[in-house]
């Protein structure tokens, strides 16, 4: 079996990245391009669709994009000025590559082709109510339910059909479709997940972070709302986009783990920095969790701004105390228990010269099982450590999210089972603690989280969820996410 991370399974993982063009010649290359920079959004799977103004061509494969989108004959295949693509995570076995996505149907107005980052919620009770109306699926893939919903729709224009699926799907959805006259990106009421719209001359780009406009020489224009469907008739410029807002004034809650670990460093969220977010984050800890130290060290890659923020706000300094190797590739085969423990130190190594006799604070932006930690800590014991604390750039993770990201069952995360103090005496560190909800909204630069209406989706941390979801609702959207995928961690 191959994974793409052999010892990485202790964070929660984005499942989706989305990208699309219209309007500019090597379209389908310039998704590729943009899809590398989203890959780690998801690396089991990638997608692209484009149209050459006649027909729609599709190329799916399971494993990353570089190594199927860089043959001179895949995107000479996918002719046309318009496309649009996907990478997902965790797809494996015979049934996965009807999952893979952009999915695409003949519907009676013509190709419609989907890639959607997110999770529906409410994909299973539609699919039931569908199926027993006739529609037949091919993929066990929530994101098809929104087809049939077009495609059984009683309203005439394709538009007014979207938006009527739309207004059945609950949870999380930022979609780049495409059909025959032209481009729509939309965000879900609550603008869970991100898209951002952007330019390249006349081309018009949507992706889910900025970083991938960055790739392609593209300029970033702005986020697309939540809640706005926005169309771009092909030929169109930017000039010439429509902008439709059919689901009223809904107050967002944009999911804040974005800014935490999801998005690359490089990227602007909803028009904030995630690297001055990082930062600010690792700078609020500090103010919330001092420790006498003789090193801040941040565990790599992604605690590396927050550990910068906490080692300037502290004063104490900021070094690399573990060394990453960029060599463990998805192609490592899955180890048994002695060896994955061995992996840790594969991935990671402790850097002995500088730890050996001090003091360290560990920064790390999360805890989920809570397994790599320990396995952390007691690397920086063997190379010497006096003492060895962690603090984390984020509440206590207690909670699964249902909004397309994948996260363990509840009894699975050391947050749900333990309290701060049985966390630490889990991971041995000598002292363990976290940063609080109302300062990561604070690092957001909100004076505290909204308790009546949050400015964001936490529910990872509260429990709060943005949309209603039953005991059933939970339970289903379980069972889809294991049909979906036969994951491997
Ligand atoms: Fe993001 Fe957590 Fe909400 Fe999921 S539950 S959308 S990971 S904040």
């Amino acid at each position: 079996m191959l994974t793409t991370h052999p010892f990485d399974d202790d964070k929660l993982r984005e499942e989706c990245g989305i990208f699309g063009v219209a309007g500019v010649d090597t379209a389908a290359a310039m998704v590729a391009l943009g899809l590398h920079a989203l890959q780690h959004r998801g690396q089991e799977a990638a997608g692209i669709t484009s149209w050459d103004g006649h027909d729609f061509y599709t190329h799916r494969a399971m494993g990353h994009v570089a190594g199927n989108f860089d043959r001179d004959e895949v995107i000479r295949a996918l002719a046309g000025r318009s496309a649009c693509g996907h990478v997902r995570y965790s797809t494996t076995g015979e049934t996965s590559l009807r999952n893979v996505q952009p999915l695409y149907a003949e519907l009676s107005s013509g190709g419609f082709a989907i890639s959607h980052n997110g999770n529906i919620s409410n994909a299973m009770k539609l699919r039931r109510d569908l199926v027993r109306r006739g529609s037949i699926f091919q993929s066990t893939s929530d994101t098809e339910v929104i087809i049939h919903l077009v495609a059984t729709s009683n309203y005439r224009t394709l538009l007014d059909r979207f938006i009527d699926a739309l207004k059945q799907v609950e949870g999380a959805y930022s979609l780049i479709c495409m059909t025959p006259e032209g481009m729509i990106a939309c965000r879900d009421p609550l603008g869970i997940r991100p898209l951002v719209m952007g330019r390249l001359g006349d081309a018009v780009i949507f992706a889910s972070e900025t970083v991938a406009f960055d790739v392609v020489g593209a300029e970033y224009i702005r986020s697309i709302d939540p809640g706005e469907l926005v169309i771009v008739p092909h030929g169109a410029t930017v000039e010439d986009i429509r902008t439709h807002r059919p689901f009223g004034d809904v107050a967002p809650r944009p999911c804040i783990f974005e800014h935490v670990y999801f998005s690359r460093p490089d990227s602007i969220v909803d028009g904030s920095s995630v690297y001055s977010v990082r930062k600010a984050i690792g700078a609020q800890l500090a103010l919330e969790n001092p420790v006498d130290a003789d090193y801040v060290i941040p565990v790599p890659d992604s605690g590396v701004p927050a550990a910068i923020g906490y080692a300037q706000e502290s004063g104490i300094p900021f070094e690399l105390g573990i060394i990453r190797s960029h060599y463990i590739g998805r192609t490592f085969i899955q180890p048994g228990d002695k060896v994955r423990h061995l992996g840790v130190k594969l991935k990671h190594n402790a850097n002995r010269a500088l730890i050996a006799g001090k003091r360290i604070v560990l920064i790390d932006d999360s805890i989920v099982r809570g397994t790599t930690s320990l396995k952390i800590v007691q690397m920086m014991r063997e190379a010497g450590a006096t003492e060895v604390h962690m603090r984390i750039a984020s509440p206590p993770t207690r909670h699964s999210c249902f909004y397309g990201v994948d996260t363990p069952e509840r009894s699975g995360l050391l947050a749900a089972k333990h309290n701060v103090s049985g966390m630490r005496e889990f991971i041995h560190a000598d002292s363990l603690a976290f940063l609080s909800i109302d300062g990561l909204y604070k690092a957001l630069g909100e004076v505290k989280r909204a308790d009546i209406r949050p400015q964001y989706c936490d529910a990872c941390f509260t429990g709060d969820y943005p949309t209603s979801l039953t005991d059933q609702d939970e339970a289903e959207v379980r069972d889809q996410l294991e049909l979906l995928s036969e994951r491997v961690v």
